[in-house]
Formats: structure tokens, sequence, C-alpha cells
């Protein structure tokens, strides 16, 4: 049976050294992290998402400021919005919960934000720096995800990675951040055009699943002691929860738990992960700015 890779542990130790952190830059220097963050609408998921996201800033001593705009406000109220972070000093990181309402624009409004807070490194300013590894802000699931493998004490080095799904916030870069030198892995990464994706999922030592649907991955398609990564997040309908529903990753847990060396649960391993990336990317844009 695999072993789990416990995200939620590692949060909570990483989020101490964060919020550490936090206090030895304030106590030195006079200077609060603080993160803007901007919500519009009322999707129910992006709700939890910010709110997530605001009671670790504060758990961490990192000062957010909540902007809730309606899904009328328009796209140049948005903008301005973030002309207006951008040009407050006090401010060192600036996220816009995705995906926004329809009638907006994602890719201006990611551009909008200064690279220098672009603390969820999605414009394209740091997408390139990450790509000729330069200083930047990591995305922060793709950055979640190499913490977790080096705290498994799983090595990339010459290991075969599958990232299943393209996205430019998880697949993209996590396979872009594990080519690189210092991760030293070979990546193949699939998507819906992969013809027979269980034959490149058996060659792999490490599996990164990131698809949006449920039992995309399933133990029959590894080999024995892979890695498992399971990014996602679904909602399947479920009569025994009061909710209705239960969260499920994109990996069929226990068909692949049997076969894996190891494998993150859903909830409780990526997830945590990401939300702590974003506060480490926000204390990490606050030592540049009081350097
Ligand atoms: P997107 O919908 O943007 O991308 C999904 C990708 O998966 C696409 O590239 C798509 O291929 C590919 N795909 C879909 N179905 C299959 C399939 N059956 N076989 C192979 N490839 C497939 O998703 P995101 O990357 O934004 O998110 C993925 C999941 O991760 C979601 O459940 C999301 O909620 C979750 N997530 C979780 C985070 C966390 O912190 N835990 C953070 C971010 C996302 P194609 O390009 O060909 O359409």
């Amino acid at each position: 049976m695999a072993k789990t890779i416990d995200g939620r542990a590692l949060a909570k130790g990483l989020r101490a050294e964060i919020a550490a952190g936090v206090s030895e830059l304030r106590a030195r220097t006079g200077v609060t992290p603080a993160l803007a963050v901007i919500l519009v609408g009322d999707n129910p998921a992006s709700i939890s998402y910010v709110t997530a996201k605001e009671k670790a800033c504060a758990e961490a001593g990192i000062v957010s400021h909540e902007t809730r705009l309606d899904a009328s406000c328009g796209e140049d109220a948005l903008l301005q919005t973030i002309a207006g972070f951008n040009e407050d000093p006090s401010v060192h990181g600036i996220l816009v919960q995705l995906p926004l309402p329809r009638g907006f624009d994602e890719r201006k409004v990611i551009d909008a934000i200064s690279p220098e807070k672009d603390v969820d490194g999605f414009t394209p300013v740091n997408v390139g720096r990450m790509l000729i590894g330069e200083e930047c802000f990591l995305p922060c699931t793709p950055f979640g995800i190499l913490k977790m493998l080096d705290f498994a004490g799983v090595g990339t080095d010459g290991a075969n990675v599958v990232v299943v799904g393209r996205s430019n916030i998880v697949g993209k870069p996590v396979a872009a951040l594990l080519s690189r030198r210092e991760a030293n892995a070979t990546v193949t990464l699939c998507h819906t055009g992969t013809r027979d994706l269980a034959s490149f999922t058996r060659r792999a030592d490490i599996v990164i699943v990131a698809t949006g649907r449920a039992g995309t991955l399933t133990g029959d398609m590894l080999k024995p002691g892979a890695v498992v990564i399971d990014v996602g997040v679904n909602r399947v309908e479920d009569a025994t929860s009061p909710r209705g529903y239960s969260l499920k990753g994109d990996s069929d847990f226990e068909s692949c738990a049997r076969v894996a060396s190891a494998i993150t649960p859903v909830p409780g391993g990526v997830g945590p992960m990401t939300i702590t990336m974003l506060l480490w990317n926000t204390l990490e844009s606050a030592r540049r700015a009081a350097r």
C-alpha cells in the first residue's frame, strides 16, 4: 500500500517558517507583507478559495486587502483596482481569483498585474523568467509540487515524469520546472490529444495528474512503485455526505494506492501546498521590497 504524502503536515511546517519570516522582517525593517486578494462575482468555489487564502494570510501575519467586486463591475473597474494596488508600495502581492466571470478577458487582467507583485506567477514576464531560469515568482501549485516531492524524498534526477494536463497554471509550468537542470527529470506532457495515455503513465516513475476529471488515472495505468501527485479537485456526487458531494482528485485513490509507492490525497495533498506557496511568494516579494 502506498505511503500517503501529507500535504497538510508539510504545509503546517512551512507556514510556521513563513510566520517566523514575517515577524523577523517586520522587526528588522518595519515592513509587514501584504497581499491584495481580488474576487469578482460570487462563484461559490472561488469564494471558498479566497476565504481560505485570507485565513492563511492572517495566520501567517500577512495583511490581506480583500476586494470584492460585483460581476457587473466591468473590466475597466477591475483594471483600475489592479492599477491601484500596483502603485501602492504597502502591497507586495496581487492575486485575482480565477476563473473570472464571463465577459472578462482573463489574459488582459493578468497582464495588468505588475510582475514584481505577481505572487501567483501567472504573468508572461514571470512565466518567461521561469523558463529561462531567472529570479521570478514560481506559480504556486507547481512550486508546491516540487516541495512535496522533496519532502517525500522522491528524487527527480533522471526520473521519467508524466504530467497529464497542459494548463498554463499547472501542467505546463510543472513540466517546465521538472525539465530544468536542477530537477533533471525527463518529462512527457500528456493531454486529450495523447493516444493511449496508459502506455505513457505505465513507464513513469512519477505521474502528476491535473485534468479536472475524476478517475483519469487508475491503478492499472501505473508502474508498481510509481509516485502519484494528484492535483485535481472534483466535486463528486455523494449521497452519504451532508453536502451531497465529496471532493475527489483526478486519480482513483484506492486502485492507485495499491500499486504506487506514494500518493497525495485529495483533500489534504496539493491544495494546502498551493496556498502555502502563495504566502511564501508574498513574503519573498516583501523581502525584495524591503531591500
Ligand atoms: P484545465 O481544465 O485548465 O486543464 C486540464 C487539462 O487536462 C487540459 O490540458 C486537458 O487537455 C487535460 N485533460 C482533460 N481530460 C483529460 C484526459 N481524460 N486525458 C488527458 N488529458 C486530459 O485544468 P487546471 O490545470 O486548471 O486544473 C486541473 C485540476 O486541478 C482541476 O481539478 C482543478 O480544480 C485542480 N487544481 C487544483 C489546485 C490545487 O491547489 N489543488 C490548483 C489548480 C488546479 P486539453 O488541453 O487537450 O484540453
